[in-house]
């Protein structure tokens, strides 16, 4: 089995034109949702493999995404089931973490 990217960026970059690398997971391309002549749409790779669009004349994420034929959804990794499991053991995690630091505290004033 190939290792699936299930990257969204690789679902959203072929159907832009005029796509530049800016940087490490950043990008610049032809805005679709608006009559667009120099790249002015910014896309970017969350830490979570979210993508992060900014169009510089305004448009929404929504109208962008609609006018490639896809949904605000592809913006998503496609494991986001695994995301979502992380991050709820995280909340969790940091839960307890904060539990802690209360009862931490508490002990220490009391003291
Ligand atoms: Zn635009």
């Amino acid at each position: 089995m190939r290792p699936s990217t299930s990257s969204a960026i690789d679902r959203i970059l072929p159907k832009l034109r005029r796509v530049r690398v800016l940087g490490s997971e950043k990008y610049i391309a032809c805005c679709p949702a608006h009559q667009d002549s120099t790249p002015s749409l910014s896309l970017c790779l969350a830490g979570d493999g979210r993508v992060l669009l900014k169009c510089f004349a305004g448009c929404d994420a929504d109208s962008i995404v609609g006018a490639l034929g896809l949904s605000l959804a592809d913006l998503f990794p496609n494991n986001q089931q695994r995301y979502r499991t992380e991050s709820k053991a995280e909340r969790k995690r940091r839960a307890i973490n904060g539990l802690r630091a209360v009862g931490t505290r508490q002990v220490g004033t009391g003291l």
